[in-house]
């Protein structure tokens, strides 16, 4: 299958004709090819989308929310194809694409198409003669970089609020899972989306994602990637002077106080450590567990990890299915001989797994659980991104937060205490964009988006995102 860019509303291939292989992470084979594209054809995206702007920021409101609704309905439409490229691409399981990522991406779009219904700007009397008021206006061309974990989910989050704001797109999805970028360009041409509003550029990074960045022209980028991708987006943007928003790394704490429901919560707490492989960037990789529980609470989160089983992605049955491609198995499973070399315990998994049939040149790790190492340790400190978590007792309030704020970044934690005072206290002070409290992954799509510190600079969600794509613009008026 040829994925193709698409360009001033055409689906086309790559003008060098340069072309990368796409890999299924769960047979190790290729089943696609995709554009390497470059500068050249980032600058016919950057031109269609100047040529685009006047007419779709001239939309009113209603207008272009018609048409991403159009849009999300075309997702909806084609839910068990996309959920399936999304598996295929990815390494998921496809019922987890169905019930999560794909259904998002629908949300993402509609939420915001009926968003931009619903704002208002603000106005300022300095007096009795003096009015100001404060307009927000789109941006014009921007650029939205997105990674691999939650393809079309984090894809949509940026250009649905880009869209709606009423800016034209050059958008990248990772080279490593382009299929359903593709499969939403020919719904966007389906929904009537007019030439050159959204164009999607495939390629590597280095080239097309560095081309976008770098282009004088476009005027914001919007990235959700590593943290040291995000550094070297923020080197060539700064002095460009590009508005940034920077969705980055995470490495995540779980608090668990000994006032819980062992059982309980501890499902919930695999679940939070687990989910996709561990390839969400919210997933909580330090389990940080009150003394008086701990043994009780690690045999507990011992069993509901056995629950968890590794295997086609294709099967209803697999909880988990394949990391995204062999180089991530293999820096996975770097991490965890770091482990057994820094001291820990490897409690469970800690291997690859051997699927049979299909699936026999997949990229399976088992979930693995690790004890025994300390707060400051590479493997407590350095994303991951994988099915590894380490587990780890406290004594005292101040130690556990003391522990969960001892990296440099900064994401979502998770608390998990029915202590209401408590809840308050540790919330005030982690050190994170997001902090869950008895719950995780639950989101609400109005809400503020983002990290602190090395996770990240700006907010996604509601109406942060709809700032972020508009510039203010004060207008005073003596009468
Ligand atoms: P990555 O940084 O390697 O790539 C992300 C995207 O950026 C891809 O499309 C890639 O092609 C592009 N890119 C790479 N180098 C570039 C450059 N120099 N200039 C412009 N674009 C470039 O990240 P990844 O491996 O795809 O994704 C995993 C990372 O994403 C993890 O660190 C994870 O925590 C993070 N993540 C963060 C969030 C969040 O909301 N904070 C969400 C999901 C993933």
């Amino acid at each position: 299958m040829d994925i193709l860019n698409y360009i001033d509303g055409a689906l086309v291939g790559p003008r060098s004709n340069a072309w990368l292989d796409s890999v299924n992470p769960a047979t190790g084979s290729v089943h696609a090819r995709l554009p390497r594209s470059g500068a050249d054809d980032v600058q016919a995206a950057v031109e269609a989308a100047e040529r685009a702007f006047p007419l779709w920021s001239g939309n009113t409101a209603q207008q272009r929310s018609e048409i991403m609704l159009a849009i999300a309905r075309g997702i909806q439409e084609r839910l068990d194809e996309l959920a399936l490229a999304e598996s295929d691409d990815q390494g998921k399981p496809v019922w987890l694409a169905k019930a999560m990522d794909i259904p998002r991406a629908v949300d993402n779009m509609s939420f915001f198409a009926t968003e931009i219904l619903h704002t208002h700007t603000r106005a300022f009397e300095t007096n009795a003669t003096v009015i100001n008021y404060t307009l927000r206006q789109p941006i014009g061309v921007v650029g939205c970089i997105s990674p691999w974990n939650l393809p079309l989910y984090l894809f949509t989050w940026k250009i649905a609020p880009a869209l709606a704001a009423g800016n034209c797109v050059v958008a990248k999805p990772s080279e490593l899972t382009p299929l359903t970028a593709f499969l939403f360009s020919q719904i966007c041409i389906d929904a009537g989306l007019p030439p050159g509003v959204l164009n999607i550029v495939h390629g590597l990074g280095a080239e097309c994602g560095k081309a976008i960045v770098a282009h004088p022209r476009t005027k914001a980028i919007s990235f959700t990637g590593g943290t040291l991708t995000g550094a070297d987006i923020a080197r060539t943007a700064a002095p460009m002077f590009k508005k940034l928003s920077l969705e980055l790394g995470g490495k995540n704490p779980t608090l668990v106080f000994a006032d819980v429901d062992v059982d309980a919560v501890a499902k919930k707490v695999a679940r939070a450590s687990f989910t996709n492989q561990g390839e969400i960037c919210l997933c909580g990789s330090r389990i940080f567990v009150q003394r008086p529980i701990y043994d009780a609470f690690k045999h507990a989160l011992l069993r509901e990890t056995a629950t968890i089983t590794v295997g086609d992605p294709r099967e209803a049955t697999s909880r988990n299915g394949a990391l995204v491609s062999e180089e991530h198995m293999q820096k996975v499973l770097s991490y965890i001989e770091l482990a057994r070399h820094e001291g820990g315990t490897v409690l469970c998994g800690g291997e690859r797994v051997h699927v049979d049939g299909r699936c026999s040149n997949g990229y399976f790790i088992a979930p693995t659980l690790i004890e025994g190492l300390g707060a400051a340790c590479r493997v407590n400190q350095e994303e991951i991104f994988g099915p590894v978590a380490t587990i780890m007792p406290f004594d005292t309030e101040e130690e556990a937060i003391q522990g969960a704020n001892s990296t440099t970044y900064g994401l979502a934690a998770s608390v998990w205490t029915n202590d209401v005072s408590r809840v308050h206290r540790v919330a005030r002070v982690l050190e994170s964009g997001i902090v869950w409290v008895n719950t995780w992954l639950e989101r609400d799509l109005r809400t503020p988006f983002g990290g602190v510190k090395s996770s990240g600079v700006g907010r996604e969600g509601g109406e942060e995102a709809l700032r972020f794509f508009t510039e203010a613009k004060n207008v005073c008026i003596q009468f």
